[in-house]
Parts: structure tokens; C-alpha cells; sequence
């Protein structure tokens, strides 16, 4: 039975073989008295081509003879319904690959044409009021190393000025911008500050002692005026003030060879110098620091340490400068 079944198979296989070759040289005779045979390279999507044995000429039939589907997403070139050209070559290409390039290329000739011819620049004249910031000026009369004041003699104003400007706009955005013209509206006020010693009057039990350079560094810059007064001397005493505390009407505590009383024409504060005196302690510098009753305006009466020194100051007329 075996032996029966293999041999059997055997003829089978034989006639089948026979058949095939039967077939095929019937079908490449016929095929090749109607037309002439091409060498057809078909080029797939993934790269890989082949090339393949046909009597066709049309795309399409060579195609389905070589079982190839063409998907929705496909291409062929060239069109699936023509024949096939002199180049013997049928590409299939995915659509979405060639929109892709297609849409590039379209973009970047957009951006050219913006860039280029489809841009409408506009101009506007800007008129702006600008204010012209005040400067500072500071006049240092102190003395070195002294404890200072500062004093504001001026006060700063800003100034005013427009600007008239020609803007230019690309979509509403400004890209240049040029001044044309400017007009000063008001001119700027600087402020001037003067920085001068100190003079510290020794109020309230405050015994700062004020050295006679920095009175005089105190009124550097000042013109004084010079007067001729009736100079005399007093102290503490009841006899003389009819007080006893020392305490003058400025508030500040006297001080012998500093404190002067002057009449009300001058102002607490007042610094007097008297050449005459330029040998005494102080150096001939005093300052207004009390009032008296009798002490008219041609006449400044001197505080004393002691009853005697100011007895034996007695009265005498000199000349005074005067820095109000
Ligand atoms: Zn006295």
C-alpha cells in the first residue's frame, strides 16, 4: 500500500510539473508573438525596487500582473492609466511624503513675499512732552573736617521740552523711530545747596564748644557789614541781668569770649567778628545769643565769666562786621 501511495504521489508531481512547464512556454510564445518583451522597474514606497518581465505597456496591467496593489495613500507615476515610457520605470510613492514637500515649499515662498512686496509700512508724526530733569548744585563754604549744615539755597524745577518724532509702523508695530524737532517749553530751575559748618549754639545743657575757625568757616562767603558799636561786657550777676542762672533768651547757655546780647534788629544767630578783639580767646568771634532790654541796635554787650572781668571790660566804641 506504501509503496503503492509514493509512487502514485510521484506521477502526480511529474504531471504537474510538466504542466507548469507546458504552460509557461505556451504563454511566453503566445506573449512573445504579440508584442515584444520589457524589462520594467517598479520603484515601492519603502525603497526596495524590482524588475520584472512583461509583454504589458500599460501601468496599470503590469501592476495587477505583478499582483501590486496600489493603496489609497499611493501614488504611481507615471499615471497608473498611461503606458509605460522610456524609462521603463513605474515609482509608487506615498501622497502624504508629496503633500508634505509641497506645503513647505508654499510656506517659504509666503514668508518671502511678506518680507518682501506684501508689507505696508506706515509713518505718523509723535509729539511728546519730555520733562527735562533739574540739576544740583552744591557750594561747600565748610571747613574740613567740621560738622556741617546743609542748606538748601535754591529749590530744583524741572524743565519742559517736546519732542516731535516720525515713527514708522510695520502692523502696527513701530520699527523706527527719528527725532525732527525739538522745542524747549521751560527751561529747567537747578537747586543750589550750600553745605557750610555748623554753628551749634549750646542749648539746653548741650556744651558743644564752637572753636572761633568754625565761626568764621560758618560765614565764609558772606559779605558782612561793618558797623562801629558801643561794646561793653556782663555776666551772669543779678547785677547785670537780674538773673542768675547763666541762661540766656536764646536758651543757649553763655558762654564767656562767645556770647554777645545785641539789639532785636539783630537775629539770634548773628555771627560778629571784632578785629579788635581778634586776640581774646574766641579769637574776636562772637555770636547773638542773648537779648537785653537797654541794647539798642548800635550796641552788643559781651557775656563775662565773672562780675570783674566784665567791670573792667568797661565800654568801648569798635568796629564790628556783621554776618546776618
Ligand atoms: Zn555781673
Amino acid at each position: 500500500m506504501k509503496t503503492d501511495e509514493k509512487l502514485s504521489i510521484r506521477i502526480i508531481r511529474k504531471i504537474v510539473f510538466i504542466s507548469i512547464i507546458l504552460i509557461c512556454i505556451l504563454t511566453i510564445g503566445v506573449k512573445a508573438s504579440k508584442s515584444e518583451v520589457n524589462y520594467v522597474t517598479i520603484v515601492f514606497p519603502e525603497g526596495y525596487e524590482t524588475t520584472v518581465m512583461t509583454s504589458n505597456i500599460k501601468i496599470a496591467d503590469i501592476l495587477a500582473e505583478n499582483h501590486t496593489i496600489i493603496l489609497p495613500d499611493e501614488i504611481v507615476y507615471p499615471d497608473i492609466n498611461s503606458n509605460i515610457d522610456l524609462t521603463k520605470t513605474i515609482t509608487i510613492s506615498k501622497i502624504t511624503e508629496e503633500k508634505s514637500v509641497v506645503s513647505e515649499q508654499v510656506e517659504s515662498v509666503t514668508t518671502e513675499e511678506i518680507l518682501g512686496k506684501y508689507v505696508t509700512v506706515t509713518e505718523k508724526i509723535i509729539v511728546e512732552q519730555v520733562e527735562i530733569p533739574y540739576e544740583t548744585i552744591t557750594k561747600d563754604v565748610s571747613k574740613e573736617g567740621t560738622e556741617t549744615n546743609d542748606k538748601v539755597l535754591q529749590e530744583g524745577v524741572n524743565g519742559l521740552k517736546e519732542i516731535k518724532y516720525k515713527a514708522k509702523y510695520q502692523d502696527e508695530v513701530e520699527i523706527e523711530r527719528n527725532v525732527i524737532a525739538e522745542t524747549i517749553i521751560r527751561e529747567p530751575v537747578e537747586k543750589i545747596i550750600q553745605i557750610s559748618t555748623k554753628i551749634t549754639s549750646r542749648s539746653g545743657g548741650n556744651r558743644t564748644v564752637v572753636s572761633p575757625e568754625t565761626l568764621s568757616a560758618s560765614v565764609e562767603g558772606m559779605t558782612p557789614k561793618v558797623v562801629k558799636m558801643n561794646t561793653s561786657a556782663y555776666c551772669s550777676c543779678a547785677k547785670c541781668t537780674g538773673k542768675t542762672n547763666g541762661i540766656t533768651s536764646s536758651g543757649a547757655h553763655a558762654k564767656e569770649w562767645h556770647t554777645v546780647a545785641a539789639g532785636s534788629g539783630y537775629p539770634i544767630g548773628t555771627v560778629i567778628y571784632v578785629p579788635a578783639l581778634a586776640n581774646k580767646p574766641n579769637g574776636g568771634w562772637f555770636v547773638v545769643e542773648d537779648r537785653g532790654g537797654a541794647i539798642s541796635n548800635n550796641r552788643i554787650d559781651i557775656y563775662m565769666g565773672s562780675h570783674s572781668s566784665a567791670i573792667s571790660f568797661g565800654r568801648r566804641s569798635l568796629e564790628c562786621y556783621v554776618y546776618e
